[in-house]
């Protein structure tokens, strides 16, 4: 265990600072394949009204009868009552509190229109708000949102429902109103607890308010715990980034998610006020903040579980990691797969087996869809088999930490070694280094090839080349 008093940056044996330097190139985080940069506004042509159709024809598990495959739901609560400059989320900043009501009347028109299409049998076996902020909504509103899903979907007893929350804008009464429409797990956005950081980030959040929203959520029973963490903001440097791991570690959470920032003006205009370059850590800071949150959660016990996520070892995504059940979603990892994904909301994004569509991603044109009675989708993409075969390598690779080569062969249709035989071919500077071994039937990431998974993913993804410069950095 490290000494809470020791601010010196030591590696753990697992993470190799020099082969993270070498790989360390912009490159997808795979939360979907293909990328979204790759969605297309020609929408009759993705024809995503029959996607919907048959994903219900497909959603009979098995053909077993009376068997329906299960559904996600994702609600973007977009409303934030102040900016925070780092913020790549798409959010409305307002201080109108009616402004919610407004927008969840607008989302029970939504979720009307995709209920009539679906087969509402299909069990909810998970939930995720969020934003924005979703405690921007007031509790009352909040309760009316799960009554209204309630209406429209049937919600498995044991759904997994989470939900972001900013401790800045939580009451006790929010948590109860949470947890009274079934939430069970939380997710905490608390980036850096140090004061200076926070003034420059536009985020003042002082950690009393972390403490009081951690006592009021396990009060209530909620399951689970996640704490988002960034590194690579202004002011930040190893030393104050250790301390910030420090003070979360005295919350006890149950997830961490250490993002690395990324500093997208041209994407994200607000970011433009960090463009003082001299304000921002440079890459050789930035690394080292990523080792000193590994050496440090590790050393407190948490699994990494890969990217950006850490979990402690009886909680379910470092179970799923060891058990192989390990799934990959628009949250990050997940223990939930083989739902199709339907997203209310600005800017939402669903999902069918081969299909993505995002929502119009401002509330006038989205308003306008649903005035006028149609789905609110703006843009999205129908997978081709080629691409389906693709995301199942590459979500196994980032999932399993591995590739089977007969599984994959079985499941895919096709003899893997030979058909991808030219990806396969190009892993051979990775496996010099030491980033991964072959086995007699496939291949195996190592420990030292962990944190740059992406990398390894990259290499049997076709849009890499043109996208790569769109994406945040490996680290
Ligand atoms: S980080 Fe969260 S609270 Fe801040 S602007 Fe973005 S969505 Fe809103």
């Amino acid at each position: 265990m490290i000494r809470p008093e020791d601010t010196q940056l030591q590696c753990s044996p697992a993470l190799d600072l020099d082969l993270i330097r070498k790989y360390s190139v912009p490159g997808p985080r795979y939360t979907s394949y293909p990328p979204a940069t790759k969605f297309s506004a020609e929408l009759p042509a993705l024809r995503l009204e029959k996607a919907i159709l048959d994903d219900n024809r497909a959603g009979t598990a098995g053909g077993e009868p009376g068997r329906t495959s299960p559904l996600s739901l994702y609600f973007h609560l977009p409303f934030c009552e102040s900016r925070c400059w780092f913020c790549g989320c798409n959010t409305v900043i307002t201080k109108r509190l009616a402004s919610a009501g407004e927008y969840l009347d607008d989302l029970a028109r939504e979720m009307s229109l995709t209920a009539a299409r679906l087969d509402r049998r299909r069990p909810v076996t998970q939930i995720h708000l969020g934003g924005g902020t979703p405690t921007f909504f007031p509790p009352g509103e909040l309760r009316r949102l799960g009554a209204i899903i309630n209406e429209f979907f049937h919600v498995a007893p044991d759904c997994e429902f989470s939900v972001e929350i900013d401790p800045r804008r939580l009451t006790p009464a929010h948590v109860i109103a949470l947890r009274d429409i079934g939430a069970n797990r939380a997710s905490l956005g608390v980036q850096d607890t140090n004061p200076s950081v926070q003034l420059a980030i536009h985020r003042y959040q002082p950690q009393a308010l972390n403490v009081a929203a951690f006592a009021w959520l396990r009060a209530a029973g909620f399951e689970s715990i996640n704490v988002d963490l960034i590194y690579g903001l202004p002011l930040q440097t190893p030393d104050s980034f250790a301390a910030t791991i420090r003070d979360v570690l005295t919350l006890g959470p149950d997830r961490l998610s250490v993002f690395s920032y990324a500093h997208v003006p041209w994407i994200k205009p607000a970011q433009k006020i960090f463009d003082d370059r001299l304000q921002l850590p440079g890459p050789e800071a930035k690394l080292a903040m990523f080792a000193v949150a590994h050496e440090l959660l590790t050393a407190a016990g948490y699994v990494d579980i890969g990217l950006d996520h850490f979990a402690k070892p009886d909680d379910e995504l470092a179970v799923a990691l060891r058990t192989g059940t390990l799934h990959r979603n628009f949250q990050g990892y997940s223990t939930h797969g083989g739902a199709s994904l339907y997203s209310f909301g600005i800017s939402a994004i669903s999902s069918t087996p081969d299909t993505y569509r995002q929502n119009h991603k401002t509330l006038a044109e989205w308003r306008a869809a649903l005035d006028a009675g149609r789905l609110p989708v703006e843009r999205g993409l129908r997978l081709s088999v080629e691409d389906t075969r693709r995301r199942t390598i590459i979500m196994r690779l980032m999932c399993d930490r591995r590739l089977d080569f007969p599984a994959l062969s079985a499941r895919l249709g096709l003899d893997f070694s030979s058909v991808y035989a030219a990806e396969l071919a190009s892993l051979a500077d990775l496996e010099a280094d030491g980033l991964l071994h072959r086995t007699a039937t496939g291949i195996e990431v190592t420990r030292t090839g962990v944190p740059l998974l992406r990398v390894i993913a990259m290499r049997f993804d076709p849009t890499v080349t043109t996208a790569a410069l769109q994406h945040s950095r490996t680290i």
